[in-house]
């Protein structure tokens, strides 16, 4: 095994895609990609745990551009370029991504690549499709929609994807991703994402992989041991949103997610925070589709400083490596909190998770994260002025309407009445001050990482344990 750092040459991947990769900035391949790629071009089936940030999506779709460039036609007939890829993911912000970076990796192949999601008009998705396209990056619901309507047709895919398999099952995508399992051919590829590991995730992939091998970059359920985990106490719900005022100015975060189970709580505490002069912003599932990627897209160019996201909304963004997330409301489910303290400490930079609580609930939903987590919380008292300008503002009592964010309220609209317009996403921004960090896999990562691959192939897989590799956020400013 020679020491020198991996490269995407060291591969073998075809030329096109490895220009598309330099020109991207990507100098060295991430973990996930290190052990996936020689996986998924040898053209076995995959089990990854991995979550989005970890560079996952080149992890499957550059080697997956390779095995179908041979196939590939500079035909114009829309004949010659059936689906032959099939990506699935459960968000449409997620799906918007995963074809933003395919279309990327792909661009000096002739390969044609699409994306269908829920909530926008179904005309130019149709028209995309009619034109042909050997990668579909599509969510479940608007999928079907396309393929009864004879949009589209799946027989001849060789390669499934399924992205957030975990996130899938929880938003109630199982039977729909039955019925696209049963439309391919018996003959493929499969490979499934997932960021925990529950029995229900185990059995659907018993069920639809063939031996897969199991790649990890992070250990199951695990929470970095980097990130420093606090919980306080505070008098009253009405006390919270001080608090969290509180936080952010004494530990100067530059940047921050805080995490609300309902949606109007999460637009009110963003409101909140303006009124307490922090440059604030919500984002949840009852904001337009271009609301939601505006704000997004602000966040990663630094110009809002607290992002209030419910979970479902914040699922599927692409951001990996905050100082800090902040739990307004500790989650109904205590796999969402991994989820969510999984945004900041990654891959060795260190991070905060500061939770609030109040109340019996509370200390309910905080019991089963310690079970899931196997550890026990210090509950610090936090003494808030809940006279703070904001909340004398918007102080009220909980009503009815605080109920959490309803899964299905951000699943696919396939209802094409209730189309809104849509813009695409904007293009990668330029550097900015974290996301453009580097990024350190911790040596305790790449231990686990030897452990995990449970490879029957030889890999060509180099282990480097103090090699920054370039930041996983934006990747690098294209020059
Ligand atoms: P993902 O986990 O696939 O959502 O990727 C997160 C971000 O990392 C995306 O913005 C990618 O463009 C970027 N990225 C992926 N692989 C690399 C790499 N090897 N070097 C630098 N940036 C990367």
């Amino acid at each position: 095994m020679s020491d020198s750092p991996l490269t995407f040459n060291d591969f073998g991947l075809a030329e096109p895609i490895v220009r598309a990769v330099t020109e991207l900035g990507y100098r060295e391949p991430t973990p996930i990609q290190e052990q996936a790629i020689p996986v998924v071009m040898s053209g076995k089936d995959v089990m990854g745990a991995a979550q989005t940030g970890t560079g996952k999506t080149a992890g499957f779709a550059l080697p997956i551009i390779h095995r179908l460039l041979p196939l590939a036609s500079s035909s114009t007939s829309p004949a010659r370029h059936p689906v032959r890829a099939l990506m699935l993911a459960p968000t449409r912000e997620l799906a918007d991504q995963i074809y933003q970076n395919v279309k990327e990796y792909a661009r000096h192949t002739p390969l044609r690549t699409a994306v269908v999601f829920g909530g926008v008009d179904m005309k130019p998705q149709t028209m995309a499709l009619r034109q042909g396209c050997e990668i579909l990056i599509a969510t479940p619901g608007r999928l079907l929609d396309h393929v009864e309507q004879k949009s589209t047709n799946l027989s001849q895919v060789q390669i499934l994807v399924l992205d957030e398999a975990d996130r899938m099952l929880d938003m109630g995508f199982l039977p729909d991703i039955q019925r696209i399992i049963n439309m391919l051919g018996k003959d493929r590829q499969s490979l499934m994402f997932s960021a925990t590991f529950s029995n229900e995730i185990r059995k659907l992939a018993e069920s639809f992989l063939d031996s897969p091998l199991l790649i990890e970059v992070a250990r199951r359920n695990a929470l970095a041991e980097n990130i420093t985990q606090t919980v306080y106490r505070v008098a009253s719900p009405e006390h919270k949103r001080a608090a969290v005022a509180k936080l952010v100015r004494d530990h100067a975060f530059a940047q921050v997610i805080v995490f609300s189970n309902t949606k109007i709580g999460a637009g009110r505490l963003a409101r909140q925070l303006e009124v307490d002069g922090l440059n604030a912003a919500a984002i949840h599932g009852d904001k337009s589709q271009q609301e939601r990627l505006k704000t997004l897209e602000d966040f990663k160019q630094g110009l809002i400083t607290v992002l209030v996201a419910t979970d479902v909304a914040a699922r599927g963004l692409d951001i990996a490596e905050l100082p800090a997330v902040i739990n307004y409301d500790l989650p109904y489910s205590p796999e969402d909190y991994v989820h969510r303290i999984g945004r900041t400490g990654r891959a060795g930079a260190s991070g905060m998770a500061l939770s609030l609580i109040t109340g019996s609930n509370d200390d309910r939903l905080l019991a089963d994260i310690e079970k899931l987590t196997k550890r026990k919380f210090a509950v610090e008292d936090m003494a808030v002025d809940a006279t703070l300008p904001g909340h004398r503002r918007e102080a009220r009592a909980p009503r009815d309407e605080d109920r959490p964010e309803r899964v299905e309220r951000y699943r696919d609209d396939t209802r094409p009445s209730r189309a809104r317009s849509f813009s695409p996403a904007p293009s990668r921004p330029a550097e900015d001050p974290f996301f453009s960090r580097p990024y350190e896999p911790s040596t305790e990562a790449l231990a686990e990482q030897a452990e995990s691959v449970q490879s029957k192939a030889p890999l060509p897989v180099v282990r480097r344990s103090t090699r920054p590799v370039p930041a996983l956020l934006g990747g690098f400013k294209r020059t």
